[in-house]
C-alpha cells in the first residue's frame, strides 16, 4: 500500500512526519511496484504514513511542490523469524534478518504440560506472537503454566528477547545482569550491517539494548524443568561466560548446549570467560560423550551434531588451552572488554 501524498510547502527547511531515513521517494511508485529502499532497506510490503518535505526549490520556481513518498513500517513479525519442525516436538527458530556468525539458534520443545524455548534471540520482533501465531504451541487445556523461557546465558544474540515472556529462567550467576540490563555483561554488539532487513521505522544498531527483565526462574545445577513427558536437566558449564548452561534432555540423549559448544570455534575471550571453567566444562562434555549419554547437540549457533562430533569439539578445546592459548587469549579480552565498555556506554547517549 502507498500512500501518495501531495504536499505543498514554501519554506527552505525540510519537515519530516517521521523519520527521513524511512522515506523511500519514487516517482512512480504505483507503476514501480514493492521494492526495497535505498536508505533503510525495509521490505516495501509495509508502507504507511507520509512526509512533509521541502523540495528545496527556490521560492521564485515553486510556491508549492509535490512529492510521491512511501514510508516504511518494518518487517512484520510473521517475516522475521522462520521455524523448521524437527522430531520430538521441537522446532528450530531463527531471525531471518539477522545475518551474522551470532546469529542464535532458538529453540522450542513442547511438553505434554508445560513448552519451554531454550533462548530468545535478539528481541526485535515479538517472539511469543510468531510462536502462538504459528500454532506452535501444545493443547492449551493441559498446560497450567504459560511458555517458559529459557536463557543459556544472558549475551544479547540469545537473552535480547527474553522481557517478551512471563516467565523466564536463567542461571543464578547471571540473574543480576539480565535483572539491571547490564549490556556489558550481555555483550552487546550489534551493527546495521548484521540486520539487512529494519525490523521498525526509524530503528538502527547504535540504540539497541538488551531489556532488564527480572527472572522468575533462578536456576543452578541439576534442577530439572518438568515439561510432563520430557525432563530437561540444568547442566551449569562456565567458561564461555559465568553463567552459561547446557539443558539435557536424558530420556533423549539430547543436549541444548548454547554457546557452551557448537560447531566453530569456541570464544573464550569475553569478560566474563574463565579458561580454567572452560577446560572443565568441555571434560564434562567429553565424559558424557563415553557414558553414552547424549546423541544429538541443539546448540546454541550452527547446526545440530552428533556425539562424535561432541567429543572432537570438547577435546580438542581441552587440548589447546595451553599456556600460549593462556597468554593471547588474556589480550585480546582486554581489548575486547574495553571495546564492549566504550560501545556500550555510547550507546546509552
Ligand atoms: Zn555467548
Ligand atoms: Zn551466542
Amino acid at each position: 500500500m502507498v500512500y501518495e501524498i501531495q504536499i505543498i510547502l514554501f519554506y527552505q527547511r525540510q519537515f519530516t512526519l517521521t523519520s527521513p531515513k524511512h522515506v523511500f521517494q519514487s516517482a512512480l511508485p504505483a507503476e514501480r511496484g514493492v521494492s526495497r529502499c535505498p536508505v533503510c532497506k525495509c521490505l516495501q510490503s509495509s508502507v504507511a504514513g507520509f512526509v512533509l518535505e521541502n523540495p528545496g526549490f527556490s521560492v521564485a520556481k515553486s510556491f508549492f511542490s509535490y512529492r510521491r513518498v512511501r514510508v516504511c513500517t518494518g518487517v512484520s513479525v510473521m517475516e522475521w523469524y522462520a521455524h523448521k519442525t524437527l522430531d520430538n516436538g521441537v522446532f528450530w527458530i531463527q531471525e531471518r534478518f539477522y545475518e551474522s556468525g551470532n546469529r542464535a539458534n532458538i529453540w522450542l520443545i513442547r511438553g505434554s504440560h508445560q513448552d519451554v524455548v531454550i533462548d530468545a534471540g535478539l528481541g526485535l520482533r515479538s517472539l511469543p506472537d510468531y510462536i502462538s501465531s504459528k500454532g506452535l504451541l501444545g493443547d492449551d487445556t493441559k498446560r497450567k503454566n504459560p511458555l517458559l523461557a529459557i536463557g543459556t546465558h544472558v549475551h544479547f544474540d540469545h537473552s535480547g528477547g527474553l522481557h517478551q515472556f512471563q516467565q523466564v529462567g536463567v542461571h543464578k550467576a547471571e540473574v543480576d545482569a539480565l535483572a539491571n540490563g547490564d549490556n556489558f555483561e550481555t555483550v552487546t554488539w550489534l551493527s546495521d550491517r548484521e540486520i539487512v532487513e529494519n525490523p521498525s521505522p526509524g530503528w538502527t544498531a547504535r540504540q539497541y539494548r538488551v531489556k532488564a527483565v527480572q527472572p522468575t526462574h533462578i536456576l543452578q545445577e541439576g534442577d530439572v524443568i518438568n515439561l510432563g513427558d520430557r525432563q530437561l536437566t540444568v547442566l551449569h558449564m562456565p567458561g564461555h561466560s559465568r553463567g552459561s548452561i547446557c539443558l539435557h534432555d536424558k530420556d533423549n540423549k539430547m543436549l541444548f548446549s548454547g554457546d557452551v559448544v557448537y560447531d566453530g570455534s569456541m570464544i573464550d575471550w569475553l569478560p566474563y570467560s574463565a579458561i580454567g571453567d572452560y577446560v572443565r566444562s568441555c571434560e564434562r562434555l567429553v565424559e558424557m560423550v563415553d557414558k553414552e549419554e547424549v546423541e544429538l547437540v541443539m546448540p546454541g549457533h550452527y547446526n545440530t551434531f552428533g556425539a562424535k562430533r561432541l567429543h572432537r569439539l570438547a577435546s580438542s578445546y581441552i587440548s589447546n588451552a595451553g599456556t600460549c592459548h593462556k597468554v593471547s587469549t588474556c589480550a585480546v579480552k582486554s581489548v575486547a572488554s574495553l571495546a564492549l565498555r566504550f560501545s556500550n556506554s555510547c550507546s546509552v547517549c
